[in-house]
């Protein structure tokens, strides 16, 4: 059969990387110009890729607004090939239902304007997430195109070692750990290996003769695929000129200007037999391992951590008050969230979640994320506004008494403990009673009274009054001018145990009718603070600053936890590099001091500081070696003799009810070029252990493959690390750090948590400093651990999930409402289902649904909303003709709609 060549125009659209995003965006306006006019000029210019993102129109239309038609004309033409995703985000430090949403909005964007391109477009990102197939075909895609994570073998090596990680083909078949199926496509000559190409006859033969070469070594099929463009590529105007050339010098060879579509209507007919299938993540497992860009997990980690806080914002407190809200209103602010999500989402590109820019960018991240931020808690805020408003408080408070109700929402999906702590207004003063500073004065002087909170059965709840102020604040009704006030707060801590997944309960806040006596007896930490210990939990605090703890329901003791380790990073912004025969340096050898900070019948608090003196950079040899741009690894930098303190301060929290020891750890970096990270030894040896990544808790080896030079493995995680063996294991949460390592130490496993990576430079294919990168600033890092037995693995993941969440508090008036104070809006789900989403559907106001199944075992779907009935959906929320299912099967993914019944 006669080869054929497929040259698919493209340019690949980092829309900020090496430089700040307008130096892109301005040439971008020039690439799409250029494209829309040699539409119009050239009409063997057939088509062109508009690499998979549907933001590049509106970051277009922007600037030229006056270009929407003729947009549009190429568009339904069929010249213009957009979608199907709203961004290419990076896949692993980007949440479950980013992925999501991602293609949601996409996809909806892309029909606005005629159809997507059906094709999973991943063309440069940093590794594949295992459910990638199952998140095309819940979608209707059977393809996806992606640029890393296998190792391609080609014909010379026609043996597949592991055939779960590499294929000889750049087609393969790639597999979910659901068992769902799709077709991949692996750039294996990269992205661009059809770009520039020549039109004279001399340099088109050997450009061919290479490029045809290249193709066909990893090609099952004829049909060639050849990628016309590279990263902000500016489109080829003398192409249909090359290709006739082309055409004319290979008589037996057919070269085409193509399509995807085109493409794979051709390659699918063909496809051979013995296809090699590739399973779950492709991370590179099977190179040398320098080259899998997992680093990227602690570049910037505080982009990483207002990522987890804002994504929570969205996906765990907006939209799930936005939810419950619209039975009392009618109304769910679709155009807002989509608004804040795009404004999120603009930040998930593989080059701006990972921090893997220059300064300029990554400042714009932070702005980004604080817009999206607000724009959740406005929602968040107005949401709960309608919700309190009609909670009946009246029976909470008893004729004539002054009390105060409040309102603790769990807008997490899964049961939740822990303590609460809010400012409760308890008296207020307008400005048109005085003037401000008078009033002020007269609150101030208002004597202290002792409070007691009362439930919605009126029976008194533990709680601690904490501190009181006087402050101004000021409402904004909808329909008069502002209302400054002063007013009188007092600060209140209660304990919520066990409070079920979305639901609500409402306290009074009351004047207590006696001064309560101080009792100690209950209280979390020992008298000499060095033991915190509840029903679950016994930690000792060692005086190297290492926690000893008890799991009390199993006797299980695990030793040395919470130990600091700094070492020298001579790498970039991608990747890790510690300088050769350096020794670590560990908080157990520097100067601890302890301090209890809190301790009540309710939590305590031990605040450790490690004194950690450590080089206050690299040598003077690293910077030379960055400007001569030689490779990481071949660099000889080592730290530099000057040192200075590191202090890093960690509170260690145990509440009352609580299986988890929280951790707050205040890092003062001024040290450049070090990694810091928090070890916990496990004393356990397994082989494997277990990570949250997108819809999956994946199972990961702890030992790397033969090949692999790389002395560290570096993986991603979003809420949880968990090693186990048959009778014991650990959970480390952590809240906005993603990366994380198995160490084998003394024959068992320590699981490594990095807090703070600092490098000097973005790396890739040139010298780029980045001085913010060496992250020069006090950061607080929050992570969390429990344990378990044999049973409540899920327990624990779920605990995990829930640190991101906070409890969310609403003061209220005394008034009648037709809510009752305690309510619970879904049923409990079996926790080893996780929740990711509970929103409303933009077409029909239902409520939306999302959970998958975090156990390797099949689970009966026992999720219930109150007063709705349930239907099958697939990720683009459109009614599925399935029945509903009852059970949710190891690794699957359920979307479901739920009308009033
Ligand atoms: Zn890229």
């Amino acid at each position: 059969m006669m080869k054929k060549v497929y040259i698919l125009s493209h340019s690949h659209w980092d829309r900020e990387w090496y430089l700040p995003y307008e130096q892109h965006h301005m040439r971008l306006v020039e690439l799409i110009d250029d494209v829309l006019a040699l539409f119009e000029t050239d009409p063997e210019f057939k088509s062109f890729h508009l690499d998979g993102q549907t933001i590049i129109l509106e970051d277009y239309l922007q600037v030229r607004p006056e270009k929407e038609a003729l947009l549009r004309k190429h568009i339904e033409n069929g010249k213009l090939k957009i979608g199907p995703f709203y961004i290419l985000q990076d896949a692993f430090l980007t949440s479950s239902e980013s992925n999501v949403r991602n293609m949601l909005i996409g996809i909806e964007d892309s029909r606005k304007w005629g159809a997507p391109v059906e094709v999973g477009y991943f063309p440069d990102t940093f590794g594949n997430m295992g459910q990638t197939p199952q998140l095309m075909r819940q979608v209707g895609f059977k393809t996806a195109a992606f640029g890393r994570g296998v190792k391609t073998t080609g014909f010379n090596n026609a043996v597949v070692d592991d055939e779960k990680y590499a294929s000889q083909f750049s087609e393969m078949w790639w597999k979910g750990p659901d068992g769902s199926e799709i077709l991949g496509l692996l750039f294996a000559n990269w992205y661009s290996n059809g770009n520039e190409v020549p039109d004279t006859p001399e340099e088109a033969k050997a450009f061919w003769d290479q490029k045809l070469a290249d193709a066909e070594q990893y090609a099952s099929t004829d049909h060639l695929l050849m990628m016309n463009g590279c990263d902000h590529q500016p489109v080829q105007k003398n192409l249909s000129k090359a290709i006739r050339l082309a055409n004319e010098l290979y008589p037996d060879v057919t070269f085409i200007h193509a399509s995807f579509d085109e493409y794979l209507a051709a390659l699918e007919k063909d496809l051979p037999k013995n296809l090699n299938t590739v399973t779950g993540e492709l991370t590179s497992q099977e190179t040398d391992g320098w080259y899998t860009l997992a680093n990227t997990a602690s570049s910037r980690m505080y982009l990483k951590q207002w990522n987890a806080r804002v994504s929570r914002q969205l996906e765990n407190i907006a939209e799930p008050l936005a939810t419950m809200a619209y039975e009392e209103t009618g109304e769910y602010p679709h155009d807002q969230l989509t608004y804040a999500w795009k404004t999120l989402m603009q930040n998930h590109p593989h080059d701006s979640i990972c921090g893997c820019s220059v300064d300029e960018v990554h400042r714009e991240n932070v702005t980004r994320f604080e817009k999206a931020n607000e724009v959740g808690k406005y929602l968040a805020d107005e949401a709960a506004a309608q919700l309190i408003k009609n909670i009946d408080t009246a029976s909470l408070s008893e004729e004539g008494s002054n009390g105060y109700p409040f309102v603790v929402f769990n807008t997490s999906g899964s049961e939740k403990t822990g303590s609460v702590t809010t400012w409760v207004e308890v008296e207020r003063l307008p400005f048109s009673e005085g003037m401000p500073q008078e009033l002020y004065a007269r609150l101030k002087e208002r004597k202290g009274l002792d409070f007691e909170v009362k439930n919605a059965q009126g029976e008194v709840v533990p709680s601690h009054i904490i501190a009181d102020k006087v402050d101004f604040h000021y409402d904004l009704p909808k329909d008069k001018f502002r209302q400054p006030f002063v007013a009188r707060y007092v600060q209140v801590e209660l304990l919520m145990t066990d409070v079920p997944g979305l639901s609500w309960q409402t306290f009074l806040l009351a004047p207590a009718a006696e001064k309560k006596a101080a009792s100690t007896e209950a209280n979390i930490a020992s008298s000499n603070g060095r033991v915190l210990e509840n029903r679950w939990l016994k930690a000792e605090i060692k005086d190297n600053g290492t926690l000893t703890v008890e799991n009390k329901d199993t006797g299980k003791v695990y030793e040395n936890l919470l130990q600091f380790e700094d070492v020298g990073d001579i790498g970039n912004e991608y990747i890790f590099k510690q300088p050769e025969n350096e020794r670590p340096i560990y908080s157990m050898d520097s100067d601890i001091e302890v301090q209890t900070v809190k301790n009540t019948e309710l939590a305590a608090a031990i605040e450790i500081t490690a004194n950690m003196e450590i080089p206050v950079s690299a040598d003077e040899r690293l910077e030379e070696e960055q400007r001569s741009m030689i490779e990481f690894r071949y660099r000889e930098a080592q730290r530099s003799k000057e040192t200075t303190t590191m202090v890093v301060k960690t509170t260690v929290t145990l509440e009352k009810d609580s299986r988890q020891l929280k951790f707050a750890t205040k890092i003062v970096n001024n040290s450049k070029d070090h990694r810091l990270r928090v070890l916990f030894p496990t004393s356990l040896q397994t082989d494997t252990h277990f990570a949250d990544s997108i819809f999956e808790v994946v199972e990961r080896p702890n030992k790397v493959n033969k090949d692999w030079q790389n002395p560290t493995n570096p993986q991603h995680t979003h809420a949880f690390v968990n090693l186990h063996d048959a009778e014991n294991g650990m959970t480390v949460a952590t809240v906005g750090l993603n990366e994380y390592e198995v160490l084998a130490q003394n024959d068992q496993q320590t699981i490594a948590v990095t807090l703070l990576r600092s490098v000097g430079e973005l790396g890739d294919w040139g010298y780029f400093p980045t001085p913010e990168a060496q992250c020069l600033d006090t950061y607080t890092m929050t992570y969390a651990l429990s344990f378990h037995g044999q049973k409540g693995i899920e327990r624990t993941y779920q605990e995990a999930m829930n640190v991101q969440v906070p409890f969310s508090v609403y003061q209220t008036s005394v008034h009648s409402g037709s809510l009752k104070p305690d309510t619970q809006f879904i049923a409990q789900t079996d926790e080893r289902l996780a929740l990711t989403a509970f929103k409303r559907n933009k077409e029909n106001n239902q409520i939306v649904t999302r959970l998958y199944n975090l156990a390797n075992e099949e689970v009966s779907l026992d999720l219930k909303v109150m007063g709705h009935e349930a239907q099958n959906c697939n990720l683009l929320e459109e009614p599925e003709k399935t029945a509903n299912p009852s059970v949710v099967e190891p690794f699957e993914i359920v979307t479901q709609s739920w009308q009033k019944n």
